[in-house]
């Protein structure tokens, strides 16, 4: 018998037929003697359509109230889910973010969590109800809005939840088998992972492989909460995210990722002088915008290029705040560049050999991939490349790192 927190992805709940899977899957899990909370996303789809409808009424609507209407999806899967479990005899109830104490900072739209009242769910626990906590929203602290946690957020209050009531365990159910070298819709000879570290998957999912949002990984690693990713189509077993062990396979690369979410911002002729950097990133930091990969150019003449990688959903926000910037620090113009993507390799096996970033930049070479900018880590390196070159990178990546199943 454990106390264990499952959570269940948007096509896992994508259908009426589908909740009534999932609620099978939970009342056994009940019936095991377990005691059981679950997270549910929105149904597939669902917060997509209503992004999109904001946006048909708005340019940029307000992110407050983007917050309210985007909560809404994870309600209704939620109520649903909790309905059909008390039909079937399951004794449940949903509660919201804001009934179950998710108190997160007040960044709307990509709140973090800051605390959760685990007395509460405990206390459902002890009167042997299944708890099922809408997943991707909290309250702020200073308002009391609603806020989300950003896209993929569901994870996060699942593995967030569980360290507050500690948890054996949290399972992530979803329309994969596990996690793999790659995406498995782009590469076809990935292959499953039985294990992988916190630390391998936090990289990955920073990197864009949206298995797990890299706030539950953070989470999982801060307070050991093991996770495992699990398909929600066969329940067989997946991948365990833990720490690294003597059994752990120590591959020099363990996995692939790709994120096509990006843009690059140049800043023409800044003038090279201190305090420019500061002005420039600190605007930017302030609207909450994420930079990623920096680059300077060499001086000439006093002037330099300066470029820089963002989200692509947030570059138009980027430049509009930068148009007044380069008027106060005389840069010259603004470029912006969004087809582009990053293709990164990860694994801890990188930290003790050496030549693992020139056979990334030699494979990309005999594609005939230009590169546009690079970063690296102790476990990662990063590349900037066009958008149209990415699948083609990913894959003879994949191939040239022995990560291709037999
Ligand atoms: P859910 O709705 O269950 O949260 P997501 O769509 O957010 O599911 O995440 C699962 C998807 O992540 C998979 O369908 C797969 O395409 C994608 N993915 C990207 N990289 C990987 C990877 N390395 N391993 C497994 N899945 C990956
Ligand atoms: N429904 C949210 C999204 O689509 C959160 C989640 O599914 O985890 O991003
Ligand atoms: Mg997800």
């Amino acid at each position: 018998m454990g106390l264990i927190v499952q959570k269940y992805g948007g096509t896992s709940v994508g259908t009426l037929e589908k909740i009534k899977n999932v609620c099978k899957h939970i009342k056994e899990t009940k019936e095991k003697g377990n005691k059981v909370v679950v997270t549910i996303s929105a149904m597939a789809g669902e917060t997509d359509k209503l992004v999109e409808m904001a946006y048909a009424l708005s340019k940029s609507p307000k992110e407050r109230e983007m917050d309210l209407l985007l909560s809404s999806g994870e309600r209704i899967s939620s109520a649903l889910v909790a309905i059909y479990l008390n039909e079937f005899g399951v004794k449940a109830a949903a509660l919201t973010g804001r009934q179950c104490g998710i108190v997160t900072d007040s960044a709307h739209t990509k709140a973090r969590i800051k605390n959760i009242d685990a007395k509460k769910i405990l206390n459902m626990l002890e009167d042997n109800y299944v708890v099922i906590v809408a997943g991707f929203q909290g309250i702020s602290e200073d308002t009391g809005d609603v806020t989300t946690l950003g896209r993929g957020g569901s994870d996060t209050t699942a593995v967030a939840v569980a360290c507050a009531i500690k948890a054996d365990v949290c399972e992530i159910y979803t329309d994969v088998d596990g996690v793999y070298t790659a995406d498995p819709r782009i590469v076809e000879k990935a292959r499953k992972l039985d294990k992988i570290t916190y630390e391998e998957m936090m990289e990955l999912a920073s990197l864009g492989s949206k298995v797990l949002q890299i706030r539950s990984v953070e989470f999982g690693m801060k307070y050991r909460m093991p996770i495992m990713v699990i398909s929600s189509y066969t329940y067989n077993p997946g991948t365990l995210v833990t720490w690294e062990d003597e059994n752990m396979e120590k591959a020099l690369v363990s996995g692939i990722a790709h994120d096509k979410n990006q843009a690059r911002i140049t800043i023409v002729k800044v003038p090279d002088k201190p305090g420019t950097s500061a002005k420039i990133f600190g605007a930017i930091a302030e609207k909450n915008i994420n930079v990623d990969v920096i680059v300077q150019n060499a001086s000439e003449e006093g002037y330099t290029d300066i470029s820089f990688t963002v989200p692509r959903n947030e570059a138009d926000k980027a430049y509009d705040l930068l148009k007044s910037i380069i008027k106060e620090i005389s840069a010259s113009e603004i470029e912006v560049r969004k087809d582009i993507a990053k293709v990164s390799i990860v694994g801890v096996g990188m930290r003790s050999h050496p030549g693992v970033a020139a056979k990334m930049f030699g494979t990309l070479a005999k594609e005939g991939i230009n590169i546009l900018m690079i970063t690296t880590s102790e476990i990662k390196v990063s590349c900037i490349i066009e958008e149209k070159y990415l699948e083609l990178a990913v894959r003879a990546l994949h191939t040239a790192f022995g990560l291709d199943k037999e």
